[in-house]
């Protein structure tokens, strides 16, 4: 029997204690398909009720803050479901650095792709910095509020109190933040786990509640606080990141214990989130060497129940500085192959300064690549055909058109051009790296107009293509073969009495000669 038949209005009261849905998830558990819902289907080429489902099970978020709906955030959604997804992160320092600079840079991240972008000033004019950027940003901006709690502190992060805290995030919440970081899985007791650390704890916001918590000895009062917290982001549907305070920040202190006792921390706060309504995704590591990076990803959605796994890097090796944006690119692009749904970039400059409008540049080419590959390899539909038109367009020398469908057009084309600048050049059946006599795709174009007329061969492929129930090619027209041609035709003769000479290896000599001819009709076997 039904038990709820025996409960007279038993659905009309249960909808009446409910709160009214404010937040997409909310809204995906009501199963009520939000206008911002529907934008990222359409997005993602992807149903909308696929949309609403992953929502409503905590897979997906739509970092979407009301007041930056209304101030033309294009909504977007980080999920493993969807597309592999970047962030950039930008914002001044107290060393340097100002609005214009930083608005340069919000406009290079977008330009190059970034799909989120993170305000992580700590300098000067934090409050009018971020507001500019919430204004001009179409795409969801995060940020880590103890940073602008530490300035109105002066430094003095122990004067801190609980309260402090909560209205800063509201004030943050007001000015339209879509996404914040919020380190509430640092427990007291778990800090001397970092003590044999080779570098300690390297996220600043965990430094911080770490010093705050052995100043009071007292519990992280950001995870005490964290219902109110939670009730603060529903208001405003502010989605968490929640901060990973106790990653690693060398190879040498990658999947340790206190890495793994904060995650379960972070595995506990995630379903208390969903709890009281508010849309999570967790932050990830840091400096993991490769042969660790799927375990970690998928120990992160098993102990997070699925919740959007959001990793910074991770860099894959500790001895390139200068060149982090590539120890780094290889890290996330493993992580993505292995379900992670959000890159946080690193760029050149990581660990060594602030980075500039170029660095920014450098950090999301790579990072584009990463979260592509990634998608590559997770076959998801459609996203390879990109790259298969510019294949395409390579083997054909069509080099405007390869130009065109570049990740980085203008780059790619002052490449070409620094050897090849004339326009003559653009249909050119070679570049400046083999020169025309040794463009190997322009002999392989020779070879499949003379592969028909070779007899010799052709009478094997013929046997060949016979077997496997193949329509045999159409020799080209005999005066469409230029002059080179004709010389290698007479150089065809000695390979037949090298296939008489070399006896035993017959068989051997002619399985390659089918295999090379299969692939130039574009055969495979
Ligand atoms: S010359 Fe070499 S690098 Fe250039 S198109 Fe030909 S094969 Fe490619």
């Amino acid at each position: 029997m039904n038990r709820l038949a025996v409960v007279p209005n038993f659905r009309k009261e249960v909808t009446w204690h409910m709160p009214k849905p404010i937040t997409q998830l909310e809204n995906a558990r009501a199963r009520t398909i939000t206008p911002e819902m529907e934008a990222v289907a359409k997005r993602e080429q992807l149903e909308p009720e696929t949309i609403l489902q992953e929502v409503a099970a905590g897979r997906m978020v739509i970092p979407a803050n009301r007041v930056h709906l209304e101030t033309g955030l294009e909504p977007m959604c980080i999920g493993i479901a969807s597309k592999c997804k970047i962030n950039a992160n930008i914002g001044n320092s107290a060393v340097t650095s100002d609005q214009a600079g930083e608005l340069e840079k919000l406009e290079t991240a977008i330009h190059f792709g970034a799909d989120t972008v993170m305000d992580l000033s700590t300098g000067n004019d934090i409050d009018s910095i971020r507001k500019s950027i919430i204004e001009a940003s179409p795409v969801p901006i995060g940020t880590v509020p103890i940073y602008q709690m530490l300035e109105e502190l002066g430094g003095e992060i122990e004067e801190m109190r609980p309260q402090h805290f909560l209205d800063m995030v509201e004030h943050q919440a007001k000015q339209g933040v879509d996404y914040m970081t919020i380190h509430c899985g640092v427990k007291f007791e778990h800090l001397h786990l970092t003590t044999n650390r080779v570098t300690g704890i390297v996220s600043r916001g965990g430094s911080l509640m770490a010093k705050w918590m052995m100043v009071h000895r007292k519990e992280n009062p950001l995870y005490d606080s964290f219902d109110d917290l939670c009730d603060i982001m529903r208001q405003y549907d502010v989605t968490w990141s929640l901060g990973d305070g106790l990653r690693p920040g060398s190879l040498a202190d990658a999947s340790d214990e206190a890495q793994f006792a904060e995650l379960d921390v972070l595995g506990e706060l995630t379903q208390r989130g969903w709890d009281r309504g508010t849309q999570v995704m967790v932050e990830g590591p840091g400096h993991i060497p490769m042969d660790q990076i799927k375990m970690n990803v998928e120990r992160q959605i098993e102990v997070c129940h699925g919740a959007p796994f959001y990793v910074l890097g991770p860099l894959v090796t500790d001895f390139a500085p200068g060149y982090d944006h590539i120890t780094s690119c290889i890290g996330a692009s493993l992580a993505g192959w292995a379900g992670a749904a959000m890159l946080c970039y690193v760029t050149p400059k990581e660990h060594l300064g602030l980075p500039e409008r170029e660095d920014v540049k450098q950090g999301l080419i790579a990072y584009k690549i990463a979260a592509h590959s990634a998608d590559i390899a997770r076959q998801r539909p459609g996203v390879r055909d990109q790259d298969d038109a510019l294949s395409r367009a390579r083997f054909a020398f069509d080099w405007n058109e390869q130009f065109r469908l570049a990740l980085d057009p203008e780059t790619a084309k002052a490449y070409h051009d620094e050897t090849l600048p004339q326009d003559t050049f653009k249909s050119a059946h070679f570049c400046s790296m083999c020169g025309p006599k040794y463009c190997s795709m322009k002999i392989t174009e020779d070879i499949r107009e003379m592969g028909p007329r070779a007899s010799w061969l052709n009478s094997r492929c013929q046997k060949k293509l016979r077997q496997e129930n193949l329509d045999p090619p159409q020799p080209p027209p005999k005066r469409h073969l230029p002059k080179q041609r004709r010389r290698w035709r007479v150089f065809v003769p000695p390979i037949p009495f090298s296939f008489r000479l070399a006896k035993g290896t017959c068989h051997e000599i002619f399985s390659n000669c089918s295999r090379v001819w299969s692939a130039s009709l574009g055969l495979s076997g």
